[in-house]
């Protein structure tokens, strides 16, 4: 049960329970020893946007270093496409 009347309406209830929770959890948030979970996720969120700019920006250059889609086959691909030179005239 609470320790103090937070709403004043004469009783400590769960009212007043769930009010001192909530200042027990901001003075603890603002005390900054703990990371709070939602600091946590939002830097998570920027890695995963960052993460997603650079393979958006530098895919093609994976895509160039992979081998000729065709099966079994481990040629280099011709230019930009996704296949070998000899690959290609086939598939293309
Ligand atoms: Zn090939």
């Amino acid at each position: 049960m609470a320790f103090y009347d937070w709403n004043h309406d004469g009783k400590k209830d769960f009212a007043d329970d769930y009010l001192e929770y909530n200042i027990y959890k901001e003075s603890t948030k603002n005390s900054g020893s703990t990371g709070s979970s939602g600091g946590f996720l939002g830097k998570l969120f920027i890695v995963f946007i960052v993460f997603y700019i650079f393979i958006y920006l530098f895919g093609d250059l994976f895509e160039l270093e992979r081998p000729c889609m065709a099966i079994g086959c481990m040629e280099e691909r011709s230019g930009s496409s996704i296949y070998c030179i000899e690959h290609r005239r086939e598939y293309e």
